[in-house]
């Protein structure tokens, strides 16, 4: 008779509890399906009990809950099969594991789930079922992801610059000793463009800073667009912009920088209705010398562009 009362009482217990749960015996069949978890799936307990369709309520094709992995006292790599690296072993229990998922079915847009199954053995270690919870995890999921983004977003301002979208000064100063070091201890060649547009504040006088604010962007797509994915493109300066070429050689940047050269004077500006202006840029090229810090490559590939610039502009120079 206690035993009787006992049972009920727990089912009401389980019943009541405000953590959706269910619980499965050793043969899978659900034996308890409460009202939180009704409100979660949109399943009842009227059509759930007495049936293994737990599976259902979360995914459009059968496969197996967490509950049911571990009724069967699977082993952890069959576990990490269906859940590789959303899961871990629970601390609360012997033979409990728990999940973080996705559940794209749940919900208006889906829902995050953090749940939880834990095997019910009984005095002698025969396993008599699983129990299982879930919670609701998506609002702390969304202000997580915010915080990413946010956090990244910050991250990629500080090391960007505005206005052209490519990297700053700063960015520049610290890649390229990263780039110097790499260089260094695996014996590869390193290359170092430095442009300057000729003329600049001659087509700022005539035509205004803001008409001059978009030539530098336009000159920024043209190095992006003439870019390998190992080379990286820098706002030096006001009118300067760099180029590192990690494992390139001299001859090869001077291809890449003429190709800079050649792409920004072909490109038309019209910085008045129906004009048509060409601007161009000096370009110095340099390689890495072994054993040289950043200043001094820095140094040689200003004098290569300043060579550019007192032999005629609109050319490229390179030092050796
Ligand atoms: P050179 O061919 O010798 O390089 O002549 P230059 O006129 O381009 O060079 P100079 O160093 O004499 O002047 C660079 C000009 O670039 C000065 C400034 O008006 C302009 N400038 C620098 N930063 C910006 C910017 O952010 N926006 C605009 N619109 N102009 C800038
Ligand atoms: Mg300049
Ligand atoms: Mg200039």
């Amino acid at each position: 008779m206690k035993k009787k009362l006992d049972a009920e009482l727990l089912s009401h217990v389980l019943q009541k509890i405000s953590v959706p749960t269910f619980v499965i015996d050793r043969d899978h069949t659900i034996i308890h399906w409460n009202k939180a978890l009704e409100n979660l799936t949109g399943y009842q307990s009227e059509e759930m009990l007495g049936t293994s369709d737990h599976w259902k309520a979360f995914y459009p094709l059968q496969k197996p809950l967490l509950a049911d992995l571990v009724v069967d006292t699977v082993r952890e790599h069959a576990i990490a099969g269906y859940y590789q690296g959303k899961y871990r072993k629970s601390s609360v229990s012997e033979g409990a594991y728990e999940v973080e998922d996705f559940f794209p079915g749940l919900g208006d847009a889906g829902r995050w789930l953090f749940f939880t199954a834990t095997p019910i053995p009984d005095a002698e270690g025969l396993m008599l079922g699983a129990v299982q919870t879930l919670q609701d995890i998506t609002e702390r999921k969304v202000v997580e992801d915010e915080l990413r983004e946010s956090e990244k977003r910050y991250r990629d301002l500080s090391i960007t610059d505005s206005l052209t979208k490519l990297y700053n000064s700063r960015h520049f100063f610290r890649q390229l000793r990263q780039e110097i070091e790499r260089a260094r201890r695996y014996e590869e060649h390193l290359s170092l463009i430095l442009l300057d547009i000729d003329n600049f504040k001659g087509y700022n006088d005539t035509y205004g800073h803001l008409e001059g604010d978009r030539v530098l962007a336009v000159l920024a797509e043209v190095i992006r667009e003439n870019l390998r994915s190992a080379d990286s493109a820098y706002r030096y300066g006001g009118e300067e912009f760099t180029v590192i070429l990690p494992e390139t050689e001299g001859e090869n940047a001077l291809l890449v920088a003429e190709r800079l050269r050649k792409g920004f004077e072909d490109t038309v500006l019209s910085p008045l209705p129906r004009s048509e202006v060409h601007m161009t840029v000096s370009v110095g090229v340099t390689q890495y010398i072994p054993g040289e810090d950043d200043s001094v490559l820095i140094k040689r590939a200003d004098s290569a562009m300043y060579t550019a610039k007192t032999s005629g502009k609109n050319r490229v120079c390179q030092i050796r």
